[in-house]
């Protein structure tokens, strides 16, 4: 595969094309501060180029049967497992973070291409024999056309296989997006639904910025757009996508960031707990929608709690990620860092207690990387920024509060709904508290619940915009225009005209 060059173009038709703005971007590697490549970025000539590819290829790929697309999807997840540790290696060296933690982001999208795979079934729909008068009626699901997904840095593998499979397993071609931050994967996936004998066009990468995505967004031949990525730019895409008129509205999803909560009853296990927020809030430095970022305290476990915390964060290994025994690696970039050091100084200006400061951390050898290590406050309250903003890195806040009910207020109050975790041994807190949650993923005694393939990922509230979640069934019905049809045949059709309503007779 030819991703590790120093330059990133684009992948349109079937092989890489150039960027023609004149435009183009470092790609750092950030366990070392140094410049790995430079990606191009797209002009609007290169998207419409994308566009055209993806719409040409559209009609017979739509019209490939369903079974033989599953078996490029088939051979693509092969191709995936047989560079397992090539992709894990290039997501480590664009995002930082550790080669095991990237090895499992590449399982986790390996699991929705093993889903894409049973689309035959997926795409069964229902039929009802002899409704009346002869006639009988069923359904399909059909393909929108060219589809495009607009993906974040912090999973540069897994999120584009949340979305690409499901759309060229239901019929439809699809332009990716990816994050200009870490560029290189988007090729090396590009390259091997090539391999996996995917026609040219149904599958186009194009790197870019915000021109490249305004132009995805008001293109009229590009039908469905998946975005995911943080808030103000997921609710831009939204309000821009669906505001544009025409005979086919675009239709949008789009998931944006989060602040995870992780509530710890007195009757919780403590070590577990403990292990939970450790691996959660500082697993891939936090740079995760589904990180853990508040725990939440609840009564007297709060002394306990943080007792125990303390030298678990201090004791945090942060090293290259490439070393066996790394914990935790860089974050993406410099400027990400100085946005993080930003709210450390913010929490504790608005009087939140810092009880271990990752500033100023040096990993040996990395001196120039963009490392910093856990970050640990206490006496958290709801009205400070780094309770209320998305942090984004290894920071973890304790919020401590009296009783379970004003755990789930304080929760429901937040602006985002994207993940919760509840760690209690008591089933009945466990359900009252599944059921009063307002966050789209809930986990009990279970940290990070991102769904698997087949039960549909999303968030509630400011963490998702529009009405369907992503991948599993929803992703199905994301990716297809639903049609009812009714047949009857001449031996069965009574004479004259009718004029009232049709009724069953
Ligand atoms: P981001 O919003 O900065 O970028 C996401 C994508 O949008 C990228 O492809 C980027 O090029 C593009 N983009 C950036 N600025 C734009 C603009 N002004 N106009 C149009 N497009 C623009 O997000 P990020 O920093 O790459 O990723 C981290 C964020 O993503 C966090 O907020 C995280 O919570 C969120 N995220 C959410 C989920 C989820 O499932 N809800 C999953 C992963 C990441």
């Amino acid at each position: 595969m030819s991703a590790t060059t120093g330059r990133i173009d684009h992948f349109i038709q079937g092989r890489i094309v150039p960027s023609t703005s004149g435009r183009q971007q470092d790609v750092f590697n950030p366990a070392t501060g140094e410049v790995s490549a430079q990606v191009g970025l797209a002009s609007v000539e290169d998207v419409n180029a994308a566009v055209a590819s993806a719409k040409a290829a559209a009609p017979a790929w739509a019209d490939t049967a369903p079974l033989k697309r599953a078996r490029i999807v088939s051979k693509f997840k092969e191709l995936l497992e047989q560079n397992h540790d090539s992709l894990a290696a290039a997501i480590t060296r664009e995002h930082g973070k550790v080669f095991s933690d990237a090895k499992g982001e590449v399982v986790r999208g390996l699991e929705i291409v093993e889903f894409a795979c049973g689309v035959p079934q997926l795409l069964k729909t229902q039929f009802t024999d002899n409704i009346g008068g002869g006639i009988d009626n069923w359904q399909l699901r059909q393909p929108l056309g060219v589809t495009a997904g607009i993906t974040p840095f912090n999973f540069p593998v897994m999120v584009p296989l949340w979305m690409a499979p499901v759309a060229i397993a239901t019929g439809n071609t699809f332009i990716l997006k990816p994050s200009e931050r870490d560029p290189s994967p988007s090729i090396m996936m590009a390259e091997l639904f090539k391999k996996a004998g995917l026609p040219d066009g149904v599958f186009n990468v194009v790197q870019g910025d915000k021109l490249a995505v305004d132009t995805l967004l008001h293109h009229p031949d590009v039908k469905a757009v998946s975005f995911v990525g943080s808030t103000p730019i997921a609710e831009y895409i939204y309000t821009e996508g669906t505001r544009r008129k025409g005979a086919y509205p675009l239709r949008v999803q789009a998931l944006g960031g989060a602040k995870n909560h992780l509530v710890v009853m007195p009757d919780a296990n403590l070590e577990q707990a403990v292990d939970a927020l450790i691996g959660a809030a500082y697993g891939s430095a936090g740079e995760r929608c589904m990180s853990i970022s508040v725990a939440v305290a609840v009564g007297n476990v709060a002394d306990k709690l943080v007792e125990a915390l303390i030298p678990r964060v201090k004791a945090l290994k942060v090293r290259n990620g490439m070393d066996n025994e790394a914990e935790m690696g860089p974050v993406v970039t410099a400027v990400h860092k100085a946005k993080i050091e930003g709210y450390i100084e913010e929490g504790e200006r608005a009087g939140a207690r810092l009880l271990v400061d990752g500033r100023g951390l040096r990993v040996a050898g990395h001196e120039g990387g963009f490392y910093l290590g856990g970050t640990l406050f206490d006496h958290v309250t709801p009205e400070m920024k780094i309770y209320q903003e998305e942090i984004f890195g290894p920071v973890l806040c304790v919020v401590r509060v009296p009783d379970l009910g004003t755990a789930i207020n304080l929760i429901n109050a937040h602006e985002f709904g994207n993940g919760v975790s509840l760690f209690t041994s008591d089933g009945n807190t466990a359900r009252e508290f599944s059921r009063r949650i307002e966050v789209g993923m809930v986990g009990v005694n279970v940290p990070i619940p991102v769904p698997m393939a087949w039960h549909s990922f999303g968030g509630w509230k400011r963490s998702l915009f529009g009405d369907m979640h992503i991948y599993g069934e929803e992703g199905i019905r994301f990716y297809t225009r639903y049609k009812s049809i009714m047949q009857r045949w001449p031996e069965t059709i009574d004479k004259g005209a009718e004029f009232t309503m049709p009724v069953a007779k």
